[in-house]
């Protein structure tokens, strides 16, 4: 079945942000080509400082694949810069480095962030091992069997690029999916990582390599704040701004404002019927329901099943309507969910589960700011109004 590309709009965010971010570097260096020369410590000391500045602040925020890409780049970058045993050997076996860095970014997108120093660490460490070793095996296999395949236009053409494109194409293509499947911004920084490698390598980005990863990894760095944004501001089930994002507009709120709480009627005996899995899909598809509110509201997860709704500079007169169309859209609104678990012999050689319909109603209550209350005060209007809209039968819009 077609699978939501949930990933689309980060992925595309993300790739115009590195592109926007490499243009500026390639226009400045070639404008101040003499001047880059001369900075060029300076540069270095800056991308290692850049790099542990990142390295740690992913791991603080949990996302140890940034971490241990950060810790690749700069392994890569010592080999590049200083003499080390293996760097002759590398220099060497170009091919092999460009494979083996392309299979670790491919590696990173399939894994999950877990703790750096545990047992997945190690567990890791052998799953870098191995995508070295696949990468090794791969060269030598495709030098093996050229001697061997017969001498044709077919194999002549195709066998320089299964060493090295036809592998990093597939890889390229696994990790733009995986990309747009789920959105998930960790995964467009490590394909931007990706395209970023390949390109440099065949020189279709001629910048430095100390500048080409120090921009990517302003890139990384960048993602995760905005990442660790979304932590904080963002509930995660259903997607809508957070009671501290509430908390935040609360403060810059003007004096004229109207305020709603919304809650889903009889949600506890709905959990109990259908189950909690069913009851957090509901909960989504009625966010998703909320957040296209018209008339300037901003829609937050209050907590739980309840919703609030803040317009500012607009009364309750001026709310009303929206908020009783929002409440007769979600009365209407027949969502068909999925029982997750497959249970049953049948579903278990592959049938999907069956899909069913279920229908939850909302009650809504509105107050406008008045005189000098405060944000909390009205919030508590609100609360009462929606009070007297479960006592009036629920369903309904209350004062
Ligand atoms: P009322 O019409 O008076 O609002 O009744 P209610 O059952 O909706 O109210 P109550 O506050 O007693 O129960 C709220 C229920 O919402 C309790 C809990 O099972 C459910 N709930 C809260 N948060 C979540 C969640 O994140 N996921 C799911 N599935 N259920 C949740
Ligand atoms: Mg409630
Ligand atoms: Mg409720």
């Amino acid at each position: 079945m077609f699978t939501k590309l949930l990933g689309l709009k980060a992925t595309f965010l993300s790739l115009i942000g590195a592109t926007v971010l490499f243009a500026l570097t390639i226009h400045y260096q070639s404008i101040y080509q003499t001047q880059w020369q001369d900075k060029l410590n300076v540069i270095t000391i800056l991308l290692y400082g850049v790099l542990v500045i990142t390295a740690l602040f992913s791991a603080q925020f949990n996302r140890s694949r940034v971490t241990l890409l950060c810790l690749l780049w700069g392994l890569f970058l010592v080999t590049n810069d200083y003499s080390l045993p293996w760097s002759t050997w590398l220099t060497a076996n170009n091919q092999w480095l460009i494979l083996c860095g392309g299979a670790l970014l491919v590696l990173l997108a399939l894994i999950k962030d877990r703790g750096l120093i545990s047992v997945h660490g190690i567990a890791r460490l052998i799953f870098i091992a191995l995508c070295g070793a696949l990468a090794y095996g791969w060269l030598v296999l495709v030098d093996m069997a050229a001697p061997m395949l017969p001498k044709h236009q077919i194999t002549t053409t195709l066998l320089p690029l299964m060493s090295l494109k036809v592998p990093l194409a597939i890889m390229a293509l696994l990790l733009l999916w995986q990309s747009l499947r789920q959105s998930n911004l960790t995964l467009t920084t490590l394909l931007t990582g990706f395209i970023v490698w390949c390109l440099m390598h065949f020189q279709v980005i001629t910048l430095p390599w100390t500048a080409a990863i120090g921009v990517l990894v302003i890139h990384h760095l960048l993602i995760v704040i905005i990442d660790a944004y979304f932590l904080a501001y963002r509930d995660d089930l259903t997607g809508l701004a957070s009671r501290r994002a509430l908390n935040q507009l609360a403060l810059s709120l003007g004096r004229k404002y109207t305020v709603a709480m919304l809650d889903i009627d009889h949600f506890k005996k709905f959990n109990d019927t259908y189950g909690h899995d069913i009851g957090d899909q509901v909960l989504k598809l009625v966010a998703a329901k909320l957040a296209k509110v018209k008339g300037g509201g901003k829609v937050f997860r209050y907590g739980g099943e309840e919703f609030t709704i803040v317009f500012p500079r607009k009364t309750v007169e001026q709310c009303l309507p929206q908020l009783d169309a929002l409440r007769q859209s979600i009365a209407d609104y027949g969502m068909v969910v999925r029982k997750p678990q497959r249970k049953t012999k049948q579903d278990r050689k592959g049938n999907p589960p069956p899909e069913k319909t279920v229908s939850v109603q909302i009650s809504i209550g509105v107050t406008s700011r008045t005189g000098k209350q405060q944000f909390e005060q009205a919030l508590k209007e609100a609360d009462l109004a929606l009070y007297r809209a479960k006592k009036k039968g629920r369903n309904n819009v209350s004062e």
